[in-house]
């Protein structure tokens, strides 16, 4: 009797270790999705800027492209200007009179559409500055919650090795077959293997357990185990 209890006594401790354990590997098990988070939402910034800069490009292409049309035009305007100059009849003048007049109707719109991208540009730009910084910003912000992440896993292992010696210096004290019995349930159960009874209930699961069970858990003369969830019960004390 002394014996199992002695055991269950250590066992007591080996949960507390365990679940501190259990409760550390899960907060380890978050921290990749943790900085994988602040990463995309960086990369979608990043990418946002760009796009930007792409626009940018776009825009100024545009606009080259319409200086190039107004140039051209321009030139044709001088040429038909120059045979203005030697025209016979009345109605050829009057025809390339108005193709000079169309022409110059098409550079009036062309000069307008080119003053409207070069502020389109200009604004774009000044975008694309600020938010260069911002983002300089936000990359040495991203490093430095990277960086702290990696420090609390660091931390988060020094601390389970360390109980893992606590541990391994608390199992030597087990009874092999106990002990293998209490780290099958540990493993099925996420970190709960040993429950004191809470009232009439089962402290894992919580249902309401026999009378019978009740009395031979009091009775500690041999490890009980709960019915519904199968972990080992102790009385508490
Ligand atoms: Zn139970």
């Amino acid at each position: 009797m002394e014996m199992i209890q002695e055991g269950i006594n250590t066992l007591i401790k080996l949960q507390k270790i365990d679940a501190g354990i259990y409760k550390l590997k899960e907060k380890k098990a978050c921290k990749p999705a943790q900085k994988q988070t602040l990463k995309e939402a960086f990369a979608r910034e990043e990418q946002a800027l760009k796009d930007k800069g792409n626009s940018l490009k776009s825009l100024q292409l545009a606009r080259k492209e319409r200086e190039i049309d107004m140039e051209t035009k321009e030139k044709e305007i001088k040429k038909y200007q120059t045979q203005l100059l030697q025209i016979k009849t009345n109605k050829e003048y009057l025809s390339l009179q108005k193709e000079i007049g169309g022409l110059k109707a098409d550079n009036a719109v062309l000069e307008d559409d080119i003053l409207e991208s070069m502020e389109k540009i200009d604004k774009v730009k000044a975008e694309i500055a600020e938010e260069k910084e911002k983002l300089a910003a936000e990359e040495k912000k991203l490093k430095e919650e990277i960086g702290k992440i990696d420090r609390e896993i660091r931390g988060i292992d020094e601390r389970i090795s360390s109980l893992d010696k606590e541990r391994s210096q608390l199992c030597s004290n087990v009874e092999k077959a106990l002990l293998a019995r209490y780290e099958r349930i540990l493993k099925a159960k996420q970190g709960l293997a040993l429950v004191p009874l809470v009232g009439e209930s089962c402290g894992g699961c919580h249902r309401v357990l026999p009378p019978q069970v009740i009395n031979e858990v009091r009775m500690k003369d041999k490890i009980i185990t709960c019915g519904f969830c199968a972990r080992l019960l102790y009385w508490p004390e």
